[in-house]
């Protein structure tokens, strides 16, 4: 089947959603996002990856994102006194820019939407109702909602896209399956006064006591992320604002990281952080962004992910055949499974084990001081994004991973 499309409905005005209006309206589609801002005080995912700089660079708007965000030139990650590891970006080389942002979320968001208004994107300030056609793969708009955007589509649109993000309303309303991710932990986290950061700009990622935390630097401020399982958590109060203050007094590490601090905001809680969709399009509908699959964002891989699908699907749309749909399917869920695969190293403690490892083998070995080079740079590409889906790297990755865990007790690095 080739789907001609000339008008499009998107569910969401999140930054997948930005990103596929602008590209598929400056293709000289109609396109209206249906847009209910997040409840929350605070949003998550602030540190991005330096691949989506260029889709900052694709909305035009780098230099606003520039002027409210903090600058981020590498990432931190320290587990234990095996592993305090940092990573630069400009010392990577290729093609993907040398740096990256911590964004503000509120600000980041509107300013991609508001790029999306400026291309042509008309932005309705309510959510959509969406029905299911009986006895189809179909879906429409309900009367009231196209009466409500006063007849914007002249009737039904095209293609209706879910960029509702964790809400996922379509696989919802049409029953679509998920895989979910293999950890249950909760997520709390605020923005405090001050943390200690060691390498200026860095997001630093921490094993503490039970679990992992980020200290993403914002301008004036830090957002400091607790990952804990419930188990462990349950020991700290009764409110999620007790639990994260008296973490940040009582654990270990954390204790050290926020000695002093204030807390400047409400706490948010987060509890489901993987889950990847079974079906991303149907016939006249898709799924992009969160909606379409959401890891544990460990590595700040989220708005890469979402953004990056967003380009897949607008291209995809605008191509229309039946091979394009299924392509976007299989490139989707297979970057999914990549970033899946990464993280569970993460977790388990043997990616960081082929540092350690590695930096032990290089005092002794002067073939493995030769490779290191050529190992350290692709390790960095795949966290950058440029290298993220790619079979041969995380292939490399994973038998380094595996040989380094037979030599070395990767159990030492274990998220607990
Ligand atoms: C604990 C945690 C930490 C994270 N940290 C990072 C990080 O550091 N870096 C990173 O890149 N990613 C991070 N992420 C992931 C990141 O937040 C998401 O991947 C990203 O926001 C997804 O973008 P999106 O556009 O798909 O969805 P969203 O950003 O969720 O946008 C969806 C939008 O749709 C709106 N909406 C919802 N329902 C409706 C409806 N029915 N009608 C109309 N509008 C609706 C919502 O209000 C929202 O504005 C983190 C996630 C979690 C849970």
């Amino acid at each position: 089947m080739n789907r001609k499309i000339r008008s499009v409905a998107i569910l969401g005005g999140g930054p997948a959603a930005s990103v596929l209006a602008t590209l598929l309206v400056r293709a000289g589609l109609r396109v209206a996002i249906f847009h209910v801002p997040k409840i929350q005080p605070l949003t998550v995912g602030e540190s991005l990856v330096p691949a989506v700089v260029l889709y900052i660079r694709l909305l035009g708007v780098e230099d606003e994102v520039r002027s409210f965000s903090q600058f981020k030139p590498g990432a931190t990650v320290n587990l234990n006194e095996r592993v305090d590891f940092h990573i630069k970006f400009a010392d990577i080389r290729g093609p993907m820019p040398t740096y990256a942002y911590n964004v503000p979320r509120d600000k980041f968001d509107v300013t991609v939407l508001n790029a999306a208004r400026k291309a042509g994107v008309k932005v309705f300030e309510f959510a959509a109702k969406v029905e299911k056609i009986p006895g189809t793969d179909k879906i429409k708009l309900a009367d009231e909602t196209i009466a409500a955007a006063e007849n914007y589509f002249d009737g039904q649109p095209d293609m209706i896209v879910d960029a509702t993000g964790r809400i996922r309303m379509l696989p919802k309303l049409l029953g679509i399956g998920a895989r979910e991710g293999g950890r249950k932990d909760t997520a709390l986290f605020a923005h405090v006064d001050k943390a200690y950061i060691k390498h200026e700009g860095h997001i630093h990622t921490t094993r503490i006591d039970h679990g992992l935390s980020w200290r993403i630097p914002l301008p004036g401020k830090v957002s400091v992320g607790i990952v804990i399982a419930p188990e462990h958590l349950a020991k700290f109060g009764a409110t999620k604002e007790e639990r994260y203050d008296n973490l940040l007094k009582q654990d270990s590490v954390l204790a050290e990281a926020t000695k002093g601090a204030t807390r400047l905001t409400p706490v948010v809680e987060h509890l489901n952080y993987q889950l990847v969709s079974e079906r991303l399009y149907g016939e006249n509908w898709a799924l992009v962004g969160d909606t379409a699959g959401f890891i544990d964002p460990v590595f700040s891989s989220g708005l890469f992910l979402s953004m990056q699908g967003a380009t897949w699907l607008a291209k995809t749309i605008l191509n229309g055949s039946d091979r394009a749909y299924e392509k976007y399917q299989r490139d989707c869920l297979h970057h999914l499974g990549c970033w899946q695969e990464i993280v569970k190293g993460f977790y388990d403690g043997r990616l960081f084990n082929t540092i350690y490892f590695g930096e032990k083998m290089e005092k002794k070995y002067w073939w493995i001081r030769a490779m290191s080079p050529w190992y350290r740079n692709h390790f960095g590409k795949i966290f950058s994004g440029a290298l993220s889906n790619s079979d041969f790297s995380i292939g490399m990755m994973r038998w380094v991973a595996d040989y380094s865990a037979k030599r070395e007790n990767h159990e030492l690095l274990r998220i607990r």
